[in-house]
């Protein structure tokens, strides 16, 4: 979603952005409220008011969403769970956490609190909307059955027990205290998601079929779709959240001793890089060699370091002048999991790390190594 994001604010030091694709909802709930429902309900307005009143709606129920997320986001912080931003998008928003919550009792507090803020925003609207009076304030107390009943809808849908949902974070949660797997739980969650997609996937096909037959009254064919829409997001995101965690568990499970190609080949380090290139890099097609100098790794040469050295120069440099000293970020051993060593990678822009065990290199484990064990197990497309 990155690139049409507009960000509107901060709240709790979290950005605030607005999906472009919320735009499309604004406009379309606006339209229905101010075309269908206002003059309903409140008959006899001008044609002006029913619009600002449906603009006023429509941005107070974008505060409903915000307030829900911020519900989520405030008991993240608590738990030291930093939150990247606050996204609202077409089907409602995502706080974005950047670490898994530290357990399950987190999960479920986390989870819970923004179905918690919806529904005691809906019961304080709907408790004020009923007992206001009604001179003069017909308008509001409209408003505020409007929107005390959507924070409602908001709470209870979010609860529905499939995950990445609120309702399938709290199975997840109950999954993880009960069997002590967080991927396994997050794979049971995942696919329980799966399953309420497609259920509503089908209710909105039908519900679609339906109206358009004549079967069913017209104004529920817009339900119709959008229920379908929103089964078939669901079911997009349990999948992508279900492989997820087969991958990261499978990853967790290997070490780089599993992954690690073992015949290496090193560079000694006074070599020439015009003979480094045409005796190593164009016969062995690798990217990359650790360097030993006096039977010591001195450091890692990739085509990245010749590349930058101008043509002519390779004949008169050597490969120590050009290659990356040894440290210890491009260096794991045999035992480190797979996972931790991928991290590594990214974190430090390494595309290969030098496996050394009792001071000596045993193998290099490298990004396309890794990528390679995930498609051999399905794990990539
Ligand atoms: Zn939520």
């Amino acid at each position: 979603m990155n690139g049409r994001d507009w960000q509107i604010g901060r709240i709790l030091g979290i950005p605030i952005k607005v999906h472009v694709s919320w735009f499309l909802v604004f406009g379309f709930v606006t339209w229905s409220l101010a075309t269908g429902y206002l003059p309903e309900a409140l008959p006899g307005l001008s044609v002006g008011r029913y619009w600002v009143m449906g603009s006023v709606a429509s941005l107070l129920l974008f505060g409903s969403v915000l307030l829900h997320e911020l519900g989520h986001s405030y008991v993240a912080l608590r738990y030291r769970v930093p939150i990247g931003q606050i996204t609202l998008f077409v089907f409602g928003g995502i706080a974005q956490m950047h670490r898994e919550p530290p357990g399950p009792r987190a999960e479920f507090l986390i989870a819970i609190a923004g179905p918690l803020v919806s529904f005691t925003l809906g019961g304080l609207l709907l408790g004020l909307a009923s007992v206001a009076d009604a001179q003069g304030l017909q308008g509001l107390i409209v408003l505020g059955f409007l929107l005390g009943s959507v924070n409602l809808q908001l709470g209870l849908f979010n609860l529905i027990p499939g995950f990445p949902l609120d309702g399938g974070r709290v199975l997840r949660a109950g999954l993880w205290a009960w069997s002590g797997d967080f991927y396994r739980a997050t794979r049971q969650a995942s696919l329980a998601g799966q399953g309420f997609g497609l259920g509503l996937g089908l209710l909105g096909a039908v519900l679609l079929v339906g109206a358009i037959s004549g079967t069913i009254p017209g104004p529920v064919a817009a339900n119709g779709g959008w229920i379908a829409l929103i089964g078939l997001f669901l079911f997009g995101a349990a999948r992508s959240s279900r492989r997820q965690a087969a991958l990261r568990a499978s990853l967790t499970r290997m070490v780089v001793g599993d992954l690690m190609v073992r015949n290496v080949v090193t560079i000694p380090s006074e070599l020439t890089v015009e003979d480094a290139v045409s005796r190593y890099f164009l016969q062995h097609g690798f990217d990359g060699f650790p360097v030993q100098e006096d039977g010591r790794l001195v450091g890692m040469l990739a085509v990245s370091d010749v590349q930058t050295l101008p043509r002519s120069l390779w004949a008169w440099r050597r490969v120590r002048d050009i290659m990356q000293p040894w440290s210890a970020s491009v260096e794991v051993s045999p035992d480190t999991p797979a996972f931790t060593a991928l991290e590594q990678m990214l974190r430090e822009g390494e595309s290969r790390l030098g496996v050394v065990q009792d001071g000596r290199l045993v193998g290099l484990v490298t990004r396309s190594s890794i990528g390679r064990f995930l498609q051999l197990h399905g794990l990539r497309r």
